[in-house]
């Protein structure tokens, strides 16, 4: 019989457990505690359930963590782990440290469907949605698990096309009966889900990023297919009536592609959407993928094109390229070949 995980259930989840067992009402606070608040790795180490209690639900579940298969380290200490998931599936996962600050990239899904035309996920399609168990054993696996203190759903995956089980991830991350991390410690990146985007927006109070990458419909169309769907203008629009103060920040990722997005024609429409709306835009330089026709801009361009932005009064950073020797870099992650020599 395949048993139940107790791991990555929310406290509502757990008060259910305890009620269907017959065991009193705190016996789930107890669990939430030894779940999220210990590092325990069997069920019989919850030691202030009855052993009866413990054998109770022994019986139908399992703790349900699962360490990676494998590891991979840059030369900058990036680290990047593979996990199995969905019984035969594999997903990866960036642990990115910079001086005291260590950021877990976590993925949502086994690849993706979104097929934006720049990245190594969107190139090997869907295999499934995770649970909210395998979302968290991510970051409750990684070996650097007690050293991190940031979180960013920017892994494989599109993460509002799985909603509610990111959602049930955050309320664990950010509840005083779970990990009690600040909800300003995590960033949620998306690239712009209309059907979603305000349910998540109101059900927590993560960090919003959204994948921008051009200003203009037809070349976004032709990077992103989801705008032939979800438009910026409509997701802005969403955006804007929700109130983004000094906690609670949105973000522009914004892709930049030599000779195709970096041009001052881009700046000005990039300062005229985003009027209104207290933001910043993180420039990425791209990554470059088998099969990709686009270049990288070189450093200098890409200042260039930072304080273009910054002169139209937009707040404008460069993300440092990290892990890029092992793959682990924005776009890069993939595990096409793992899924398919798994299926040999
Ligand atoms: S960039 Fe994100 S949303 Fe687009 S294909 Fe890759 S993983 Fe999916």
């Amino acid at each position: 019989m395949v048993k139940d995980r107790l791991y990555g259930k929310t406290l509502n989840e757990l008060i259910a457990v305890a009620k269907r067992l017959r065991m009193p009402g705190f016996a789930a606070k107890q669990i939430a505690d030894w779940l999220y608040k210990k590092e325990i790795s069997t069920i019989d180490e919850m030691t202030n359930l009855s052993k009866k209690m413990r054998e109770v639900l022994i019986a139908d579940y399992e703790l349900g963590l699962s360490p990676p298969v494998n590891v991979q380290e840059s030369s900058d200490g990036t680290k990047k782990y593979l996990f199995k998931v969905l019984n035969d599936k594999y997903i990866e996962t960036a642990y990115i440290p910079d001086d005291d600050r260590a950021t877990i990239c976590v993925s949502t899904q086994a690849g993706c469907k979104m097929g934006c035309i720049f990245c190594m996920t969107g190139k090997q399609g869907f295999q499934g949605n995770l649970s909210s168990n395998e979302i968290l054993n991510q970051f409750r696996s990684m070996p650097e698990f007690s050293r991190l203190t940031n979180m960013v759903f920017m892994g494989m995956g599109e993460p509002l096309d799985n909603l509610q089980e990111l959602l049930k991830s955050l309320e664990i991350l950010t509840s005083e009966w779970g990990y009690g991390w600040s909800p300003t410690r995590i960033t949620v990146s998306t690239v712009g889900l209309k059907a979603s985007i305000g349910e998540f927006l109101q059900n927590s109070r993560c960090h919003l990023a959204v994948s921008l990458h051009s200003p203009f419909d037809e070349e976004r169309r032709m990077l992103m297919p989801i705008q032939r769907t979800n438009s910026v203008k409509e997701v802005l629009d969403i955006i804007r009536e929700f109130d983004f103060n000094s906690q609670r920040r949105v973000s522009f990722e914004y892709i930049l592609f030599k000779g195709l997005n970096d041009t001052p024609a881009h700046v000005k429409e990039l300062a005229r959407i985003l009027n209104g709306i207290k933001c910043r835009i993180n420039i990425i330089r791209f990554h470059r993928i088998p099969g990709s026709e686009f270049g990288s801009p070189d450093m200098a361009e890409t200042i260039r094109f930072k304080e273009a932005l910054n002169a139209k009064d937009i707040l404008t950073t460069i993300r440092a390229s990290r892990g890029e020797d092992i793959q682990a870099a924005c776009g890069l992650l993939s595990t096409l070949e793992q899924n398919r020599k798994e299926e040999k």
